[in-house]
């Protein structure tokens, strides 16, 4: 009842694949899921005391719209320090509840009725979504495992109209663990030049690399005028819970960004705010910590896919591993279906993430790897079984 009063925008978007599936292991027992998208960390003991105490020191307020100065400061700087490219922490950042809240500034403020968005894929689920919410079209430009899943420009050039507003990509990337390599980044920024295009670039894996230098889009020549940039604390920080965020972006963007941001989201968490603003200033160390420990599980997880018979490549950041099932002869839903009921083993069936993810799962690192080990073993039954 009462379905037929959405909006036909609302009304048409597809449940999510993963909660789909997550639905069904949540009233499961014995699961060993390498199906969660977010850090098995508990945030680290400075950043959670910090967002404790400014609780318990009374900060239950409002904080300005687009988010604490200091923490706004500390943001431009992490930036530029990393990356060199630099920001007015007055006017071109934004501190949102998560990335997600800035992915869905950035579409809202940019489309207008009909606009396309070429959504690099497979991508992180709420992409298209984002795209269809905020009245634009999604153009799907998948990557390929032949390419490592780096991004294909001919496909991304081909893939642009009269209507094409923005291009959406996020590297490292959820699902395939694939980092971009420069050269094709460069290539997409020449296409964005060419077609006066805003890119918007989703790096919230950024810190998750293992033996390579991420590279911020922005920080590519000339393209800080065109790039809204997407990033967040959930991923690097282990903050999946608290729903901290931030865009940065040029100043004429990043105002339309902040009036959206203003009237629909006000401002971010206090508490989060504060515990973000740690988490820059001393949660380094953490981060290394943790990340030495996904390159520990990462290494596991390819190897004993590839050794049960599963082609994986080797992905060189964020937390997953994106293998072949299609030698299996099984289509990625029924493989996954059928690990899950024989084996108890959750992982997510590569259609999920759009275009190009077809004939895939993804496995997530993010979990113990004495978990990890059990999963293979697991894997391994039900590989030979199909055999
Ligand atoms: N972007 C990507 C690529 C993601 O994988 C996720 C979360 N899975 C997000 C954004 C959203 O993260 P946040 O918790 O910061 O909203």
């Amino acid at each position: 009842m009462g379905s037929s009063y959405l909006s036909q925008r609302v009304a048409g978007l597809k449940p999510s694949g993963i909660r789909k599936f997550f639905d069904i292991v949540s009233t499961m027992h014995d699961v060993i899921s390498l199906g969660i998208g977010e850090p098995d960390f508990t945030t680290p003991p400075p950043i959670l005391q910090a967002g404790i105490h400014s609780l318990q020191s009374g900060e239950t307020h409002y904080t300005s719209n687009a988010g604490i100065l200091e923490l706004r400061q500390e943001i431009a700087k992490h930036l530029y320090n990393l990356y060199g490219v630099s920001y007015n922490p007055e006017n071109e950042v934004v501190v949102t509840v998560g990335g997600s809240e800035a992915l869905y500034l950035s579409l809202t403020a940019l489309l207008d009725p009909g606009d396309e968005v070429i959504v690099i894929t497979p991508c992180f689920v709420a992409y298209q979504a984002g795209v269809q919410l905020a009245g634009g079209v999604a153009v799907e430009v998948p990557c390929r495992l032949e390419n490592n899943f780096d991004i294909d420009p001919d496909d991304v050039r081909a893939a642009v109209t009269p209507r094409t507003r923005a291009i959406l990509l996020s590297f490292p990337n959820n699902p395939t663990g694939a980092v971009a390599s420069r050269e094709r980044l460069m290539e997409v920024a020449r296409i964005a030049e060419e077609y006066d295009l805003i890119v918007i670039s989703d790096e919230i894996y950024a810190r998750l690399v293992y033996g390579n230098d991420h590279v911020c889009f922005a920080a590519l020549p000339g393209m800080r005028e065109r790039t809204i940039l997407v990033n967040g604390f959930s991923k690097a920080y282990a903050m999946t819970g608290w729903r901290i965020g931030y865009a940065a972006a040029p100043e004429g963007i990043m105002s339309g960004m902040a009036r959206v941001h203003q009237y629909s989201l006000m401002c971010s968490s206090t508490t989060a705010q504060k515990a973000a603003y740690h988490a820059l200033t001393v949660g380094e160390p953490y981060v290394q910590q943790m990340v030495a420990e996904y390159d520990r599980r990462r290494r596991l997880i390819v190897d004993g896919l590839n050794a049960i018979g599963l082609q994986t490549f080797e992905p060189c950041g964020a937390f997953y591993a994106f293998p072949y099932i299609g030698s299996t002869g099984l289509d990625d839903e029924t493989f996954a279906n059928r690990l899950l009921m024989e084996e108890r083993v959750a992982v997510v069936p590569g259609s999920a993430f759009g275009k190009g993810g077809e004939g895939f799962v993804r496995c997530s690192y993010a979990t113990a790897y004495e978990k990890i080990e059990e999963a293979l073993e697991r894997m391994g039954r039900f590989v030979n079984r199909l055999r």
